[in-house]
């Protein structure tokens, strides 16, 4: 049964304050995560050839293989949203979305590079894929079985908002073959909640918890955000208190952040005054209490943002197959792919996305052919984002030596007190891994440090 929230105070053990911070670093609007690389701004429309060629080459049974569901609908926009999503759409558009979603899988089962290859992992994203209801989620996946199934597949994850759950979605979402349910909660508090814009209310997550306990998943993920508009210290060590309550297999907390295109960037820019977040060092000192506490109910930090319960059930083959140089085929609108070291992404409009599937057409938009040296470069800072890396690895599939290839790199994060190089290992420590994607670009190729990551 749901207990309710357990206070801070009623936690066992010796009880950790949030520490003052002294010098804030505002949050400015613009990216701070680092999701891939070359950065999105080079990938250029000349380069779609490129990565229609790499389509028709070789199969490459050898590369773990994964499919990306963009499912772009949403019950309305949070403010801090900077997604492709559409909260307008009614019944008829969704189904011819999804008719044609599958139509896209299906142009790909035709393409050489698949010949033979299973999807070692699925990734239902979004927006929200729990916005489908029962009726639109079987008939999706009946048509996408007549392309291509994923019964392989190690590992099918499905993104929820809490208030679009019933339980009978929750048993429709698992006899579809989804392994790990990941519930974006974000916040517990009501007037949070509400500041930020999002379409659920902590009744929403108690009773969808409940069922999704019910139905059984092997794995459940549950996503904070730590600095959200209107977020206190009482309020945030509340959150972490009623999450620890929860017991999830993992936990993902990211740090609140302002891309150009949120609703909450383009308000501070009409008004002129600072968005109002929670600056860069609080949000680092919230995120380190949240894993404290975690850690001492005997979770594992297993990324900058994640928290695992340690057992075999809470791995995430998701990313590790992505940060391992996995192939990932994207369908969708504005979805983003890696096939045969080429990055490309889809058109982002509705329209130009229908049409172009309709005909036929992969509706890839731009792409980057990708060298071999960015290879190393993308797998080393995603892997940097566990807080390790092991040299041997990148010697074996790069015969390159890191510690020598980025020595100024590894001496600058060491010179700052975020990690150090042991041997084979580099390790970041705490400080350095709460802000991880700041230190990536000492890595990237001169040309791309400071741009844009759009
Ligand atoms: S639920 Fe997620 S995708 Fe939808 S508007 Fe909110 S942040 Fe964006």
């Amino acid at each position: 049964m749901w207990s309710g929230i357990r206070s801070f105070h009623e936690r066992d053990g010796p009880m950790v304050e949030l520490p003052q911070i002294k010098s804030p670093e505002p949050t400015e609007i613009g990216s701070y995560f680092i999701a891939n690389y070359p950065p999105f701004s080079a990938w250029k429309p000349e380069h779609v050839p490129s990565a229609v060629y790499a389509l028709d080459g070789p199969a490459r049974p050898e590369t773990p293989l994964g499919l990306y569901l963009h499912i772009p609908f949403c019950r309305k926009r949070c403010t801090f949203c900077y997604f492709r999503v559409y909260t307008d759409k009614n019944a008829d558009e969704v189904d011819v979305y999804t008719d044609t979603l599958a139509k896209e899988i299906g142009l790909y089962a035709k393409r050489n590079v698949f010949a033979g290859r299973q999807f070692e992992f699925v990734y239902f994203g979004g927006g929200t894929p729990s916005f489908l209801s029962n009726e639109q989620l079987l008939r999706l996946i009946d048509r996408i079985g007549k392309h291509w199934t994923w019964e392989a597949a190690r590992e099918v994850t499905f993104e929820c908002e809490p208030g679009t759950l019933k339980e009978s979605k929750l048993r429709t979402i698992r006899q579809i073959g989804v392994t790990r349910l990941s519930l974006g909660v974000e916040h517990f508090d009501d007037d949070v909640l509400v500041a930020n814009g999002r379409a659920h209310k902590s009744a929403e997550i108690e009773r969808a918890w409940q069922w999704a306990r019910e139905v059984g998943f092997p794995q459940i993920n549950i996503d904070l955000i730590a600095g959200m508009v209107g977020d206190t210290p009482d309020k945030w060590k509340a959150a972490v208190a009623k999450a620890l309550t929860m017991q999830p297999d993992s936990v993902t907390i990211y740090q609140m952040e302002l891309p150009f295109n949120t609703v909450i960037s383009r308000q501070a820019k009409e008004s002129g005054d600072a968005p109002p977040v929670a600056d860069w060092a609080t949000k680092r000192a919230w995120v380190d209490y949240a894993f404290s506490q975690f850690e001492a109910d005997g979770y594992r930090v297993s990324s900058g943002y994640t928290l695992v319960k340690p057992s075999p059930a809470s791995g995430f083959v998701y990313r590790d197959s992505l940060w391992h140089g996995a192939d990932l085929v994207g369908t969708g609108v504005a979805s983003f792919s890696h096939v045969a070291g080429i990055h490309y992404q889809n058109v982002d409009a509705w329209d130009s996305y229908l049409e172009r599937v309709g005909r036929g057409e992969l509706p890839i938009a731009r792409a980057l052919p990708v060298t071999q040296d960015q290879r190393l470069i993308r797998e080393l800072i995603l892997q940097l984002k566990t807080g390790r890396l092991d040299a041997a690895y990148f010697r074996t599939k790069f015969t390159v030596d890191i510690a020598s290839r980025f020595s100024e790199a590894f001496e600058s994060i060491r010179r700052d007190g975020m990690g150090e190089v042991a041997g084979d290992e580099v390790r970041l420590n705490r400080a350095g891994l709460l802000r991880v994607d700041s230190l990536l670009p000492r890595f990237f190729e001169s040309e791309y440090r400071g741009v844009r990551y759009t």
